[in-house]
């Protein structure tokens, strides 16, 4: 039964990888060997477990949701990952992200500011053996300062404006990945550390490629929104 069960997700994951990612643009083939790779039905909730496929965010408890596969691809492919990098993610979630994120890069230091979230993540990741991935509770709209520089950052929850904190813990040629809350949608934005020193207000230092519209959850902390 269990063997069955697990034969079926794994047609499902395949199915995803093809409809929903490589023919909607994901191109990267190491993004796409990962999300064929990590059994995203573990980070999803039992009950949910049947959907831990669709084409849909799900929610994971606390008010929050596991992003939608092909969200989880866009942000992967866009931070440019080619298998040594030092990677800092905002918003564990469930830690589904950090799993895919821990096959693309050397490590990955992943913060949630809920600790049950975190605390779920955490023993998740270390049941599934994976041992690049170490989980942080905290507010990840100011980074981790101690552990800086990063060679990319990827924010899963949508901020008011880039974070000051995170583009100054950016090594140079590093990559942040986040979304930027308009009026109109949340748009998914990219900006790369080209210089030494970098002026936010007036994007001195810095490239800004936006990839496109997207809903997220709010980032919610000090260089976020308010509780
Ligand atoms: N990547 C996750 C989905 C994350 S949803 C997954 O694969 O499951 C966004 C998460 O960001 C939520 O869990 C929310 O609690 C968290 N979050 C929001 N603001 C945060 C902050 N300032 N620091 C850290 N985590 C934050």
């Amino acid at each position: 039964m269990r063997l069955g069960l697990g034969g079926e997700f794994a047609e499902q994951r395949a199915w995803m990888v093809e409809h929903q990612l490589r023919r909607r643009g994901i191109g990267d083939e190491r993004v796409l060997e990962a999300m064929g790779a990590v059994p995203r039905e573990r980070f999803v909730p039992e009950r949910y477990r049947r959907r831990a496929y669709a084409d849909s965010a799900l929610p994971i408890g606390e008010g929050q949701t596991i992003s939608q596969p092909w969200i989880v691809a866009a942000i992967c492919e866009a931070l440019e990952l080619e298998g040594l990098e030092r990677v800092l993610e905002i918003g564990t979630g469930s830690g589904y992200s950090a799993a895919v994120l821990a096959r693309l890069a050397g490590e990955v230091i992943t913060i949630e500011r809920v600790e049950e979230l975190a605390r779920t993540a955490r023993e998740l990741i270390a049941e599934m053996g994976i041992a690049n991935v170490e989980v942080v509770v905290g507010d990840g709209s100011e980074g981790l300062p101690e552990r800086a520089p990063f060679d990319s950052i990827a924010v899963h929850a949508a901020a008011p404006a880039p974070p000051r904190q995170l583009i100054d813990e950016l090594a140079l040629g590093g990559r942040l990945v986040i979304p930027i809350a308009t009026d109109a949608a949340d748009m998914l934005t990219v900006f790369s550390r080209i210089g030494e020193s970098v002026d936010p207000t007036t994007g001195e230092g810095l490239k800004r490629e936006v990839i496109g519209p997207c809903r997220f959850v709010p980032l919610i902390g000090a260089e976020g929104f308010p509780e």
